[in-house]
């Protein structure tokens, strides 16, 4: 392709987005389709000889747009918002042009000189404390654009665990770093990401996952009492992460409470993971939830979900460099230059060596808008979480399960988790509307996340509408069991669509003893899928039914609630009374 042609190329694909972005929402939100239904419409091999552009963009239209979930469809409420804007999307499309690769300060000056800017803007609106902020007088801190929120969890339990070898070793000059693994111990709570445990695992040091209360929220004194024990036991407590902002329901850790306790040790890092919640203290009026931070050592938010900003930006800040940088410098030759002892040389914050230019999109993004249309967008999606909330409260059908205080409302029919789980499968199959369940206090709940950038009042209104049209008509069924998962029986294509997240075949159900790998928190609606389609086997359904790990083992011998009760009458026949 010559300049030329991308000049037309270029201006037709902006027009496609264009209107792309003006359809969506007739579109479904989820793809109606099998899972492999790519392979069947693209050719096995690549091809040989170059194709027209006009071929490849017709498949684009025909063959990959309908296997795409659209996820700025304004009927989208699954995970967090995945964030996007124009502004972003031209910026990608200049960092892509220029294309460098910035892992050093002479591999491109402005790469690196403009992310450690970016990162001084957003960290200050933010209200991170002087020490993370770069551009402040005796600040050895400062902030990194990583590629996600698990990768700053990974590099700052790294920097961790050598800051704990380097305070071990004092003693023990001579033994070896791979020693001191077995009695590090770093911690997080039952409400944190699973990327903690992830990176725990990644390090080889030991994890304890503790309880929260009663509002999700892990308090000092478990903290305390945990770490004394250990420590009691010969262990090290090296790293906390506490998490601002859960992902299955917005809580918050009690920063004030931990921060002390971190700091009575001999030399424990605390992070605080804010992936989603931490773009909403860019607001005076939120900052409040910062309480507490002048006790961490970093602090991670991903503009890339909830400010505006195509993935990937997900910015971590350091109170100390040096200590991040020296858990990662391997200096060869070769990659120095003359300018090294005053420059940010970002190969050495990371990973990868090599980066791409993230930090024009966020910059773009924050001029276009300003803090205050950032602030703005953020405020109308807590509005209309506030909102979805109320209708929710008015109708007795339904509980509230979370403390709303952003973007993200967490609600159950007050039923047991089976029938909420239908009610999810149901509306998630008609392509309408999507969201995703979670566990929350032991119990299956819908999430329901704001992320449009535009959401009105009219959009969750309708969301609303959608969710109210399927609860009453599943529980205008007099046998909740018997029609939606046996009558009439699943076909193998009815059972895919329910279940298009994940099914499970009935041979790899039987094969697996192990439950949780069923049900991994975002894809738990479990349907036997069977090859035999008109002979699926109703005994397997009913054992993936009634022993999913989200279901109390006795569900249906239980009275659940005096407004919902299941009796059980015969293994296919159950009835509900008093809906
Ligand atoms: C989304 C999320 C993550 C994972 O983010 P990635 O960027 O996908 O790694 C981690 N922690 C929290 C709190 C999250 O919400």
């Amino acid at each position: 392709m010559d300049v030329e042609e991308f000049r037309v190329r270029g201006k037709e694909m902006v027009d496609y987005i264009c209107q792309y972005m003006s359809n969506l929402g007739n579109y479904r939100v989820t793809p109606d389709i099998e899972p492999g239904y790519l392979k069947k419409l693209l050719p096995k091999e690549a091809p040989e000889e170059p194709e027209e552009w006009d071929n490849i963009m017709e498949d684009m239209d025909k063959k990959i747009m309908p296997g795409i979930t659209h996820w700025q469809h304004p009927r989208f409420h699954a995970y967090f918002p995945s964030g996007n804007s124009y502004p972003s999307i031209l910026a990608d499309m200049m960092s892509d042009a220029i294309g460098c690769i910035g892992f050093s300060w002479a591999a491109s000056p402005a790469c690196t000189e403009l992310e450690t800017i970016v990162m001084d803007w957003l960290g200050k609106a933010i209200g991170l404390p002087d020490d993370f902020i770069t551009s402040k007088e005796e600040s050895k801190g400062g902030g990194v654009i990583q590629t996600s929120a698990s990768e700053c969890v990974l590099v700052t339990m790294l920097a961790a665990r050598n800051q704990a070898i380097q305070y071990l070793k004092r003693d023990h000059p001579s033994t070896v770093d791979s020693e001191f693994l077995p009695q590090l111990i770093c911690y997080c709570s039952k409400e944190a990401h699973s990327c903690v445990e992830k990176a725990a695992k990644i390090l080889l040091v030991q994890i304890k996952i503790l309880d929260t209360d009663e509002n999700g929220s892990l308090r000092g004194e478990t903290l305390r009492d945990v770490m004394e024990k250990d420590k009691a036991n010969g262990l090290f407590p090296f790293f906390v992460s506490a998490i601002l902002g859960s992902t299955s329901s917005c809580s918050f850790d009690n920063l004030e409470e931990i921060g002390p306790v971190c700091r009575e040790q001999a030399c424990t890092w605390l992070h605080v993971d804010a992936a989603y919640a931490g773009n909403a203290f860019i607001c005076p009026e939120l900052k409040y939830y910062l309480k507490g931070v002048e006790y961490i050592d970093s602090f991670n938010t991903n503009p890339n979900k909830w400010l505006l900003t195509s993935f990937d930006c997900s910015c971590l800040w350091v109170k100390n460099r040096y200590r991040l940088t020296s858990a990662l410098v391997v200096d060869p030759l070769y990659l120095q230059h003359a300018n090294s002892d005053e420059a940010i040389d970002y190969r050495h914050w990371g990973i990868p060596l090599s980066r791409r230019f993230r930090s024009l999109k966020l910059w773009f993004v924050i001029r276009k808008y300003g803090l205050s249309g950032l602030q703005k967008y953020i405020r109308n999606h807590i509005n209309l979480a506030k909102h979805f909330e109320s209708l929710v409260r008015k109708d007795k059908r339904f509980e509230v399960v979370n403390d709303v205080q952003l973007g993200l409302v967490c609600f159950r029919l007050v039923a047991p988790d089976i029938v909420n789980q239908s009610l999810l499968a149901t509306i998630n199959a008609s392509g309408k509307l999507h969201m995703i369940p979670s566990m929350v206090k032991e119990k299956y709940i819908i999430r329901f996340c704001v992320t449009a950038e535009n959401a009105t009042q009219e959009d969750i209104e309708h969301a609303w509408r959608v969710i109210t049209e399927h609860t009453s008509e599943l529980l205008s069924r007099k046998s909740i069991r018997n029609q939606v998962f046996f009558r009439p029986p699943l076909t193998r294509q009815k059972s895919k669509r329910l279940s298009f997240t994940r099914s499970v075949s009935k041979e790899m159900y039987q094969r697996s003893k192990s439950r949780s790998n069923l049900a991994d928190g975002a894809t738990p609606i479990l349907v036997v899928d069977s090859d035999e389609e008109h002979e699926l086997n109703q005994d397997a359904i009913l054992d993936v039914l009634t022993s999913n790990v989200n279901m109390d083992d006795d569900v249906f011998n239980k009275d659940c609630d005096d407004s919902f009760r299941i009796q059980p009458t015969s293994p296919t026949e159950i009835a509900c009374n008093g809906i």
